[in-house]
Order: C-alpha cells, then structure tokens, then sequence
C-alpha cells in the first residue's frame, strides 16, 4: 500500500470549492442529543482553517451515528427487534433521523471557529446544492448526515457524482472512516482530484512511515481482550517488527499454545493452532516474541475483586488472568529502552479496574519516557493513553479505531487508497 499521498499543501484550493469529507461521528447523550465530547471536531479545525484561510468555499460532510435511510429498512429492522411491523410509522422513523442530524456539530464547528457554518438541510437535495452554489470565498456549509443517503454505505457512484458535482477538489481528512469505501469516503474521488487533509497526512506520514520504513529496532504491543480480533494485526507485524510484547487477554490463548494452564482466564480455543503458527513464524522470521512471565489473577471478572499475585506462567484454576505482573513489566519495559520505534496496540490488562490498570499504566510509562517514536492504535488503547494522563508524551495516538487497526493489519484501505499519489 502506498502512504506517499498528496495532501490539501500539494494542489491549488484558493476561491476553489472544496468538499472535505471529516470524522464528525462525535459521541452524544443519549436523552438530549448535546456532544458530550468534540474532540472529533476539534481535531478537523487545522484542515477547516487552512481551507478558508485559502480562501475555498468548504462544503464539509460527515456522517453520524447508524442512521437506516429507507422507512422499509427501518421496518424491517425493528421488526427484527420483535416489534410489530404495523405498529410502526413514518414518523417514528424520521425522529430516529433527526436524532442524528448533524445540525448540532455545525453549531459546535461555529463556535469553534468563530464564524457562521451553513447548515444543509440534506446531503445531495435541493437545499444542499444551492446553498453550495451559492458558496463564496472564506465560508463554509456542512450536508446533513451522509448516511441519511442509501447510497453512501453502498459506495453508489450516482450519489458519488452529485457530492462531487457541487465542488471542484475533493479532501479526505477522516481517518476514522478510512477503512470504508462509501460515497463520501472513497467513491467522490472518482470524480474530483482528491488529497489528504492534515489528520490523515499525519496518519500515513507516521503509522504509515512505522510500517514502510520503521526506524529500528521495532517494538510491537499487542495486548486487549482477543486473539481472533487481532490476527491481522499479529501476523501483518510479524513480517515487519523485531520484537513483539503480547500481553492482556490474548495472551492466556498464546500461554494454552504453550502448554501452561490458564484457569478461568479469556481463552479462545479455537485460536490455538494459530498461536503455534504464529509462534512458529517468529521463530523463522527471527522475531523475539515476548509473553508474560507472572501475572495478576482473580477469582471473578468484577470491578472489586482482590489481585492475586502469580509467578509464572500457570493461573490457578479457579482464577482468571487480569493484568501482567511486575517482572513481566520489567522484561516488557526493558525491551521498549532500547526501541528506535514502538508501536502498540492494546492494553496489558484490565485496565478499567483500578487494581489491574497498572501493566497498562507501565507500559504507557515507558513509552512516554522513551526516544523512540511512540505509535498509539486501537480505540481502547487510545482511551487508556489518556485516561492515564500519557496522551501528549507520545508522538502519535492514531485517531481512528477501527481504521488503525485496518492499517496496522497492512490493508489496502479504500478512502486512502483513492487519494492522488506524490
Ligand atoms: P483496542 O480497542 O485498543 O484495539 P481491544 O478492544 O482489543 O483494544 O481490547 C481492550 C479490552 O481488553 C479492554 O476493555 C480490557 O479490559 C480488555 N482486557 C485486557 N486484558 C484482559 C484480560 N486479561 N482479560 C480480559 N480482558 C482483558
Ligand atoms: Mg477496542
């Protein structure tokens, strides 16, 4: 896959009209609606800035949650539900839109920015297409939610063509969505010349960097809950890294590989012959593949049970792995002191638990005191990073969830792969 993009510096966007597609998925309470954290939209505001700062119109798009686009479909999901299908109106429905209106982030971007956002009241209809016709210089609009379209999941070019129609560049700046191939997110650059914004040139300047031409030696992470959730990544990073560091609940499906006993621990026994494999294939590679040598452990998954201490490999019976132990974070940490790179994904335990948090918290310590690039992916890991006050001594958290580990995974990755190469 190639990262060399160009980005929103490399083409003319001054007086032009510039559809930037951004992540604006932000999370809102339930009952009111409002954002309950606009860190999504604060992270578009250098592309947003440098656009009107250049003077384009800035159509802006997003989606927003999972919005059904069609009655039928929204029947026939609530119907699955176990709802009567002829209790349900159409009304019902087009409440369920509004909820996820993105009105309120236009809002939220004008306060940010200091200066009015256009709100569409579609995405491709009569009003979305006048008012960006009528666009000038320095302003910007925002269209409604893009899934409010049917076409935009199904990558339909039609829907692709009429965004496209109303600008004349098109600027990716939402990794988030990266991995999907939609309408906004892959399918309009069919049609305009289409570059990066900031978000995503960091992204594929630095991830992309780490896995292309990583400075050495590379050190991967690999922690969170599942075997089965990462096997991409695992097997991908096993062609590219040096070391890699398994810890958290994946690492009891590694240990039963091995031989030892994991007792009430996360195990995924249909992943054991995958482990050996993988194991097998460090071995060839010549990578060091590192697994914990004691551990926490505890009689029930709850947020007050007591940690038991274990040294070695075997967890009693009657009790499941929660956190790496103190020699583990010795080994692991002293394998991050001497990394040129250190990518990592995953946390080392259960880290929501105070009493399992601190495998997490040390790793995360080692990596922010480190001179190595720092890589960050994964939705969890991201949120523990930060929750552990690490996030700004990292040189790079990836923004996306799903999307960063698509990549780690070494996928082709639609909404990246249509932009214009360098
Ligand atoms: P990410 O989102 O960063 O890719 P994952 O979603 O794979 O990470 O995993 C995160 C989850 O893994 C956390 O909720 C954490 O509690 C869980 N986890 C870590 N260690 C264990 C363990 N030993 N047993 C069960 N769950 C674990
Ligand atoms: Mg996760």
């Amino acid at each position: 896959m190639n990262y060399n993009k160009k980005t929103v510096k490399d083409i003319d966007v001054a007086g032009k009209k510039v559809l930037l597609r951004c992540d604006f998925n932000v999370p809102q309470d339930k009952a009111t609606g409002a954002i309950t954290d606009d860190k999504r939209i604060v992270a578009a505001l250098p592309t947003i800035r440098y656009l009107l700062e250049q003077k384009a119109a800035v159509i802006a798009c997003s989606h927003l949650g999972k919005p059904v686009a069609t009655f039928d479909s929204y029947v026939k999901k609530q119907a699955e539900k176990g709802k009567d299908p002829a209790s349900i109106t159409e009304e019902e429905w087009k409440k369920s839109l509004a909820k996820l209106s993105l009105a309120p982030v236009a809002k939220r971007l004008s306060e940010l920015l200091g200066q009015e956002v256009i709100m569409a009241a579609d995405v491709v209809g009569p009003d979305a297409t006048a008012k960006a016709a009528a666009l000038q210089p320095g302003q910007i609009m925002l269209l409604e939610n893009t899934r409010f379209e049917k076409g935009e999941t199904k990558n339909d070019p039609e829907l692709a063509k009429k965004m496209a129609s109303m600008a004349e560049v098109y600027v990716s700046d939402a990794f988030g969505a990266v991995h999907r191939a939609h309408a906004s997110t892959a399918g309009v650059a069919a049609y305009l010349p289409a570059v990066s914004g900031f978000l995503i040139q960091k992204e594929l300047e630095i991830m992309g960097g780490a896995l292309a031409n990583p400075k050495r030696p590379l050190v991967a992470i690999l922690g969170g809950s599942k075997v089965s959730s990462k096997i991409g990544v695992i097997n991908n990073l096993l062609d590219i890294a040096d070391t890699i560091i398994i810890g958290g609940g994946m690492c009891y499906t590694f240990a039963k590989a091995m031989g030892a006993s994991v007792g009430k621990s996360l195990l995924e026994s249909d992943w054991l012959d995958y482990c050996k494999e993988m194991m097998q294939k460090a071995k060839e590679k010549g990578v060091k593949l590192l697994l914990p040598v004691d551990g926490l452990a505890a009689t029930e998954f709850s947020a007050d049970a007591a940690a038991h201490p274990v040294d070695g490999v075997d967890i009693p019976d009657d009790m499941m792995g929660m956190d790496i132990g103190p020699k583990t974070i010795e080994l692991y940490t002293d394998a991050v002191k001497n990394a040129g790179t250190v990518i990592w994904n995953g946390p080392m335990g259960v880290f929501e638990f105070p009493a399992f948090a601190e495998g997490t918290r040390a790793i995360a310590k080692a990596l922010a005191e480190s001179d190595a690039i720092t890589i960050v992916g994964g939705g969890d890991s991201a949120a523990a990073v930060a929750q552990l006050g690490y996030a700004d001594k990292m040189t790079h958290i990836s923004t996306g969830g799903g999307a960063s580990l698509e990549f780690l995974e070494g996928k082709e990755l639609p909404g990246v792969a249509c932009l214009l190469d360098k």
